[in-house]
C-alpha cells in the first residue's frame, strides 16, 4: 500500500547540529507555503489510496491544528493505518493533542534527542525530561498511544553515563518505537562550523569521538533489546508490531507521494524530488530532473533492514567478490539466499552500501 509524505520545513529555532533545508522563516512565508502545499495536494491525481501519512519537517507540531486538519482533509483514505506527526517537545496541550487525534493522527514522533539538559541546551532545545514525560501522558489521554522517541548518539557533552541516563528515561516512559541516530556533524551546521573554525558556543570541543558515538549506539542496541524494543532498521527500533509502516515503505521500495519543499516521491519506477528550498518551491525554480529507479537500489536500501535482503542468483554472481570480502571481514552474513549486515557491518554500513551502489 502506498504512503504520503508532507513536508513542513518551519522550526521555532535552528538546532545547532542541523543542516536540513528547514529553520526559522518569516510568518507570512508560512501562509504562502501552506497555500502552495494545499494546491499541490489538491491537484494530485490519486491513482491509489494511501494507508500511511507522515508529516515531517521541520517541526510540523507547530502547525496550527486547523491548518493541519485542512491539509489532511485533502488526502484520501482516512482513517489511515498509520498517520505520524513529528513533534518537538515543549508546546503540547490536551486541546492540541485532541485536535491531532480528531484530524486522524494516530502516531507521534517526539524529537527528544536527549533527556539530559546539558546536552539539550547545547543543541538549542529547551525541553526537559519531565516535559517529555508529561507530553507522552497527554498524548495517551488523547488516544494517541503509538509514540516514537528520537535519540541522538554523539551530542556535545554526551558521556557514557549521560547516555545511560537517557536510556533509563526510555525504560521509564516505555515508548513503542525508538529511533537512534549516530550524529555525523555537518560542516555547514553551526556546530560543524565551530569545529572547523574554533569557538566554544555550541560545545564543539566536547563532542564525543566517532568511536565513542559508535559505542553509545551499540550500548543502545543492547539496552533497547533488553526492553523488548528490537532493531529492525539501522536507526529504528520497535516493540513487535510497532515498526513504522510508513518508513518501511522507503526500505521496501513501496510507492509514496511527497508534497512540499524537498519532498521526494516514488511511483515504483521513477523518483521525483521537489525543489529543496521554500523559496524555490514557491517560485517553481530549482526543479530537479526525475531519476529512473535502479534495480540495484533494492540491495543497498534493503540491507538497511535487520531481516536483510534476498538476492537473486544473478545478483550473487554479480557481487560475488565484495560479498565474499565482506563475509570474510564479518560485515555481512548469509542465510540461504538472504544477505544481512552483522552488528559490525551496521557500524561500517556506508562502506558496504558503496559496493552495491553501481551508479
Ligand atoms: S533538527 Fe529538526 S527541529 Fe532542529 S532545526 Fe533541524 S529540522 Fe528543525
Amino acid at each position: 500500500m502506498p504512503g504520503v509524505y508532507i513536508s513542513y520545513p518551519f522550526c521555532a529555532q535552528k538546532c545547532t547540529y542541523c543542516n536540513f533545508a528547514s529553520g526559522v522563516f518569516p510568518r507570512e512565508m508560512e501562509a504562502h507555503y501552506l497555500d502552495a502545499l494545499a494546491r499541490e495536494i489538491a491537484g494530485h491525481a490519486w491513482e491509489w489510496t494511501p494507508n500511511t501519512v507522515y508529516l515531517g519537517g521541520g517541526t510540523p507540531s507547530n502547525l496550527a491544528p486547523d491548518a493541519l486538519r485542512r491539509l489532511l482533509d485533502l488526502i484520501p483514505g482516512r482513517p489511515w493505518a498509520e498517520a505520524t506527526l513529528e513533534a518537538a517537545p515543549g508546546t503540547l496541550t490536551p486541546e492540541i493533542a485532541r485536535a491531532w487525534a480528531d484530524a486522524g493522527i494516530n502516531r507521534v514522533s517526539l524529537g527528544v534527542q536527549s533527556f539530559v539538559e546539558r546536552e539539550l541546551r547545547r543543541t538549542g532545545r529547551m525541553h526537559t525530561a519531565r516535559i517529555v514525560a508529561d507530553e507522552i501522558a497527554v498524548l495517551h489521554e488523547a488516544g494517541i498511544g503509538n509514540v516514537n522517541l528520537d535519540l541522538i548518539a554523539g551530542l556535545s557533552a554526551q558521556t557514557a553515563e549521560s547516555w545511560r541516563e537517557s536510556l533509563d528515561w526510555v525504560e521509564r516512559l516505555a515508548p513503542q518505537h525508538v529511533s537512534v541516530y549516530m550524529l555525523e556533524i555537518d560542516e555547514d551546521s553551526r556546530l560543524g562550523k565551530e569545529m572547523l573554525l574554533g569557538g566554544v558556543r555550541y560545545g564543539a570541543l566536547d563532542a564525543p569521538s566517532e568511536e565513542a558515538t559508535a559505542d553509545f549506539y551499540e550500548f543502545a542496541v543492547e539496552r533497547l533489546a533488553g526492553l523488548g524494543i528490537a532493531r529492525y532498521e539501522i536507526s529504528n527500533f520497535a516493540r513487535p508490531g510497532f515498526e513504522s509502516l510508513h518508513n518501511l515503505k522507503y526500505w521496501q521500495l513501496a510507492p509514496y507521494a511527497g508534497f512540499g519543499a524537498d519532498a521526494h516521491s516514488f511511483n515504483g519506477s521513477t523518483r521525483h524530488q521537489n525543489p529543496e528550498s521554500i523559496e524555490d518551491y514557491l517560485s517553481g525554480a530549482g526543479q530537479v530532473a526525475d531519476v529512473p529507479h535502479q534495480a540495484d537500489e533494492r540491495l543497498f536500501i534493503g540491507l538497511r533492514l535487520s531481516e536483510g535482503v534476498r538476492l537473486e542468483p544473478a545478483e550473487w554472481q554479480r557481487f560475488e567478490e565484495p560479498i565474499h570480502r565482506f563475509l570474510d571481514q564479518g560485515l555481512v552474513e548469509a542465510d540461504g539466499a538472504t544477505l544481512r549486515l552483522t552488528n559490525r557491518g551496521v557500524l561500517l554500513s556506508n562502506e558496504v552500501f558503496q559496493e552495491f551502489c553501481t551508479e
